[in-house]
């Protein structure tokens, strides 16, 4: 097969979504696992000209995230990119938080990224190359009341970035992360009008982010442009101010 192969964890939905559409528009085949899946999509992606395949999956259970990985290789035959954008949150100011709030977000989004890169790196290191993108947020870089959790696992991820290129730089593996502002997406729809409001009025451009605005960064660290830049966290907030 001629396509690089591009596998962007919860990627049907919102910030994936998009990721998927631009990386098929970049003509690399596609790969996505998710808790649900929906078979629109694969039409979604077909329609650009290239291949993609859907499996079920928790990044959060290291057994799943392992069988993920070695159903897409053993589909495609190779893994290119890996996009941890898998995500959740379960906001709460630290004085309510339940144990369980916290350790679901540790685990779907620091744990689960640490799966993904623990099983898709052999790969990558077989293949002599790979490029590993994972989607932190403004919120891991600043911290934002009522997300301890989050801001925690986001930080954790920009801190995995930067140890995980140091460690395979040599093997031609090139690890970065994006750091989104606020993105108009199904997990911002629940904010109240109050909440976007607060939030707009941070944003230097006056105004939420697209999910497009994010998988252009992707793109762009995916693809050749970028082959000199690892460990690095690229934030996309449109100029926050707190
Ligand atoms: P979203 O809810 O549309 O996307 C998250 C996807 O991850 C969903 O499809 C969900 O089903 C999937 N998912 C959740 N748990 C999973 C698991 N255990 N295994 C596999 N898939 C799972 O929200 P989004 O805004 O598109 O978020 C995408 C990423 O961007 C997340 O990592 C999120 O933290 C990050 N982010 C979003 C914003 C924003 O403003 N929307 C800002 C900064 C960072």
């Amino acid at each position: 097969m001629e396509n690089k192969v591009a596998f962007i964890t919860g990627g049907t939905t919102g910030i994936g979504l998009a990721i998927a559409k631009q990386l098929a528009k970049d003509g690399f085949a596609i790969a996505v696992n998710n808790i649900v899946l929906n078979e629109d999509f694969q039409k979604e992606i077909e329609e650009y000209g290239v291949p993609c395949f859907m499996i079920q999956g928790d990044v959060s259970d290291e057994k799943s995230a392992e069988e993920n990985i070695n159903a897409i290789f053993e589909h495609y035959g190779r893994i290119d990119v890996l996009v941890n954008n898998a995500g959740i949150t379960r906001d709460n100011l630290l004085m309510r938080m339940k144990e369980e709030e916290f350790e679901s977000v540790i685990n779907v989004n620091l744990k689960g990224t640490y799966h993904m890169m623990r099983y898709v790196v052999p790969i990558m290191i077989k293949q002599r190359s790979g490029r590993i993108i994972s989607i932190a947020s403004v919120v891991g870089v600043k911290g934002n009341a009522g997300q301890i959790n989050y801001s925690a696992s986001k930080a954790g991820i920009i801190g995995m970035t930067k140890s995980l290129a140091q460690e395979v730089a040599s093997r031609n593996i090139l690890v970065n992360a994006v750091a989104p502002g606020f993105i108009r997406t199904p997990m911002t729809d629940k904010l109240t009008d109050a909440q976007k409001q607060g939030i707009l009025s941070q944003i230097g451009l006056k105004r939420m982010g697209t999910a497009e605005d994010i998988a252009n960064v992707v793109s762009f660290l995916a693809g050749e442009k970028s082959s000199y830049i690892t460990g690095q966290t690229i934030v996309v907030d449109g100029g926050m101010i707190y």
